[in-house]
């Protein structure tokens, strides 16, 4: 609820004129040490937001502005305000607007102290440290980056504070960095230096937040000081841009997390090339966790994920982003996953199970840093009971072999078990989150309630008893606590010894010396009860806590069965199969479908598919056919199937072999990347730049189409450089699917290394007295493609029929020599450019030249007339 228009603003307690009030000298002092913050200032049951924080929030969350009387003076301040109960739905929105947010709480209950109450900021929040599970995905970590460049190294350190996860690794090049920035989608990155930096990560990370940040004076000290010696130690051996990312880290941990322990213990130091390497580029366009226009929905993650819990959801992302590139521990995963698959019983037991363990990773990080709820804990109780109860399974099957009962997590579960009520509230102050005989104090307190309510009881008989008012009864409200409430009609036949405390619509409400004795009795016991249960909890939580490094390692187990259990399901329901990956450098799919066109399509209407390709032999496949027959479909399976492979996972053959890759490249797709100031000529360069200088004989490289943002003769040239290239030079894996039906000259040059295929279709005379349909049979053949089949797919794109018959009676004449055309445009001279060999016209020329993918009918239009005029 947004605070209303017609709330009235606080009065300040000015003391003295053009000085702040008390608990605005505490609103500067805070905000002094956090300037770059938006400053949730607690007052009372809500949080508070003052001058220009206020006028920021109030656009950004909708909020009516209001105002404080600054001073005698009257100047006003601006303000606004979110409930306290409501506020994790506004920080939400705030971190996804890329908001720093600090949160500062009263330290001590208001109504225990008198004059102003302590405050103090106990957690700042950015999208990249965020705690909530209102401001978190839960199927995706959440990860906030520290880059340090200098010159061509780099060095990128990644903390997911809800997992007190800390890993760094160094870069080499831009495109290792854009690869590594977009494969962890970094929520928030901290550049530190380099002004020019921030902008490329920016555009790499159009969603992230952005933002400088200076470097640590010592950061070894730093690591010293919050992971200890024996870790201080082993990041000596880090790069020294590598040791100052991590500082960076840790000091915006801190800075976060002020008052509670940084859960973070080591340094993960990895090396980024030893995963299946994909650039941003390849992790774009393969679609593996979000599609071109960004959604979820309709990538492979989402068609693949059939996880039980978000802990596994978290790790199939990850495994997918980062497939292995080590033939033992791919082999690991598929056993894992075999077994599974082959005993559906187990399965069904297992993710059944699963089904009912909670995010033990983060509850357990919640608790270790004292922001844990009762009902966070109450669902880590049952996550955990839910845990052991699948570790029971443990000795079953190879694929639960990591499955073991741990003394200390039974002994976790049973302490929450033991103190807390079986459903807990959210909040801790009000009680009713601790069962009876955990605490003789409480037990006391709560006796003592239960038994004065009694004696209320008992009073509220005598005095109805004693008044003649049937209707006589003892009411509770917050505000005006016990009373008694009787209406208008029985007004006469109020006692005497009865006190009136409040008119209302339709009586009035009364209390008596016996009442106001009874009430303070009972409501003070039921405060300190709420305040005993309020420290039971919070040393409940410190206790757990201490255990959360523990139970996140339980998590760890727990979220890798997900996993296999997941993938056993999808193997199943998908009819997916178990790959062999080897040290060969082949590929090798039998029946190989698009996981997701197979998904979508229509049952039984997806054609699988053989591919061979082997990098010691047919290297390089030309894949020649018409737009839509499904060549770029054909490409994208077949590097799917790599990254699935290499994930751990079965893939969509019916049998697969696999040699080993080490990075997968892509340019596929023509998007122009405007936005990022290039066109798509230079996108295409820029992606063709990389491959040829990155790629080594292990590697896959899927070409769809290059150099069609330039003239025909230009785009050949490069295409058939590049071609070679990759068959002479690097000697890797490829898939070249392309219009140039000269390449498929390359065959004959390159014996036994280039390989034509094509993606048949069959024509077909046409409907409605049309020379010729074409018929789609997505069936990869040997050899080189019959024609492009150009004119026949514009006429499937609805050109005009007089358009496509003029095309067609020019393409025919073309094809017989082109006596028409050549005699008219040699004639015109039009088209006679330097670049044109002798054996083409003009038309000829114009007409090659002719990007049908891109042309519209109203384009198409003006060339026919043009042609038609080069012809007269
Ligand atoms: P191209 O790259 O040759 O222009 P695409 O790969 O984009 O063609 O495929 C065109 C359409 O054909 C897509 O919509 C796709 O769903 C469908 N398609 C591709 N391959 C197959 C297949 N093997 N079986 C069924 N449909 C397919």
């Amino acid at each position: 609820m947004a605070r209303g228009a017609g709330r009235p603003a606080k009065s300040g307690k000015s003391s003295a004129r053009g000085e702040h009030s008390p608990a605005m000298q505490q609103f500067f002092r805070a905000k002094e040490q956090y300037p770059d913050a938006l400053l949730f200032f607690r007052m009372g049951d809500f949080y508070e937001l003052f001058h220009d924080d206020a006028v920021v929030a109030a656009r950004a969350l909708d909020l009516v502005l209001t105002s404080r009387q600054k001073n005698d003076e009257g100047v006003d301040i601006p303000m606004c305000g979110v409930p306290h109960h409501a506020a994790t739905g506004y920080l939400a929105r705030l971190l996804e607007k890329g908001f720093k947010v600090a949160i500062c709480e009263q330290m001590v209950d208001p109504r225990t102290v008198k004059g102003i109450v302590p405050r103090e900021v106990v957690r700042v929040v950015t999208p990249g440290l965020a705690l909530d599970p209102d401001t978190l995905d839960a199927r995706a970590d959440n990860l906030l980056g520290v880059l340090v460049s200098s010159g061509a190294e780099h060095a990128l350190a990644s903390l997911e504070l809800t997992r007190a996860d800390l890993a760094v690794c160094s870069l080499r090049s831009p495109s290792e960095l854009l690869g590594e920035l977009v494969r962890l989608e970094l929520r928030e990155v901290l550049v530190v230096g380099d002004d020019a930096m921030r902008g490329i990560v920016e555009r790499a990370l159009p969603r992230a937040r952005v933002v400088a940040a200076s470097a640590v004076a010592d950061p070894l000290g730093r690591i010293r000081e919050q992971l200890g010696d024996a870790e201080a130690t082993r990041a000596a051996s880090l790069t020294e841009l590598a040791r100052q990312a991590v500082a960076v880290a840790i000091a915006a941990a801190r800075e976060s997390q002020p008052r509670a322990p940084l859960g973070v213990r080591t340094i993960a130091s990895y090396d980024p090339t030893a995963f299946l390497g994909m650039d941003d580029a390849a992790i774009r366009n393969l679609e593996l966790v979000r599609t071109l226009s960004g959604e979820r929905e309709g990538s492979l993650l989402a068609l693949i994920d059939e996880s039980s819990t978000s802990m596994g959801a978290r790790v199939l992302r990850r495994r997918l982003l980062s497939p292995l590139a080590d033939v033992a521990a791919i082999r690991r995963r598929h056993d894992a996953v075999e077994s599974l698959v082959l005993d559906p019983p187990l399965r069904r037991e297992v993710r059944a199970r699963l089904a009912r363990v909670s995010d033990l990773e983060r509850l357990a990080t919640r608790a270790e840093l004292d922001v844990a709820t009762p009902r966070d804990l109450g669902s880590l109780a049952s996550g955990l009971r839910a845990a052991d109860e699948l570790c029971t399974l443990g000795t079953e099957g190879d694929a639960l072999s990591g499955l073991r009962r741990a003394d200390v997590v039974a002994d976790v579960c049973e302490e929450l078990e033991r103190i807390l009520v079986e459903a807990p509230p959210h909040v801790a102050t009000q009680g009713g989150l601790i069962r009876d005989r955990v605490d003789a104090r409480i037990d006391e307190l709560r006796t003592l309630a239960t038994s004065s309510k009694d004696v209320l009881l008992a009073l509220e008989g005598r005095e109805r008893a004693g008044s003649g008012i049937a209707g006589l009864e003892v009411r509770f409200n917050r505000v005006f606590g016990y009373y008694f409430e009787i209406t208008r009609t029985n007004l006469a036949r109020v006692p005497k010894h009865f006190r009136r405390k409040q008119t209302i619509a339709n009586g009035e409400r009364f209390t008596t010396d016996e009442l106001d004795e009874l009430a303070d009795k009972i409501l003070g016991a039921e405060d300190r009860a709420r305040s005993l249960e309020q420290g039971v909890f919070e040393e409940l939580r410190r206790s757990v806590g201490k255990q959360a490094s523990r139970i996140r390692a339980l998590g760890g187990v727990i979220a890798d069965l997900d996993v296999h259990a997941a993938l056993a399901e999808l193997a199943q329901k998908r009819s997916y199969h178990r790959p062999t990956v080897d040290d060969s450098l082949v590929i090798e799919l039998d029946d190989s479908r698009h996981p997701i066109v197979e998904a979508l399509a229509p049952e039984g209407t997806v054609v699988p598919n053989d591919v061979r390709v082997d990098a010691d032999g047919e290297r390089l496949l030309v894949i020649t056919g018409p737009n839509m027959a499904g060549k770029s479909t054909l490409m994208r399976q077949t590097a799917l199937c790599v990254i699935l492979a290499q994930a751990g996972s079965f893939v969509p053959a019916a049998r697969a072999r696999i040699g080993l890759v080490d990075r997968i490249y892509t340019r596929v797709g023509a998007s122009d990347n405007l936005g990022r100031g290039q066109s798509t000529f230079m996108v295409e360069m820029r992606e063709t730049a990389t491959l040829c200088a990155g790629a080594t004989r292990r590697s896959l490289v899927l070409l769809d189409e290059i150099g069609r943002g330039t003239s025909t003769f230009d785009g050949l040239a490069i295409a058939w450089a590049v071609a070679e290239h990759l068959d002479g030079i690097i000697g890797c894996r490829a898939l070249f699917a392309t219009h140039y039906h000269e390449l498929c000259a390359l065959e004959a040059l390159r014996e036994g290394r280039v390989a034509n295929y094509n993606v048949a279709a069959r024509e077909q005379p046409g409907k409605d007295g049309t020379p010729t349909d074409v018929v789609f049979l997505h069936r990869l053949v040997r050899g080189a493609a019959k024609s492009s089949y150009g004119v026949v797919v514009a006429r499937l794109a609805g050109l005009p029929e007089g358009v496509l018959a003029r095309a067609r009676q020019v393409l025919a004449d073309l094809e017989r020599g082109g006596s028409d055309a050549r005699r008219a445009t040699s004639q015109m001279g039009l088209f006679a450019g330097k670049e044109a060999p002798k054996t083409r016209t003009p038309i000829e020329e114009a007409l090659v030249g002719i990007d049908l993918d891109r042309l519209t009918p109203l384009e198409a239009l003006n060339l026919i007339a043009k042609l038609k005029s080069m012809a007269r």
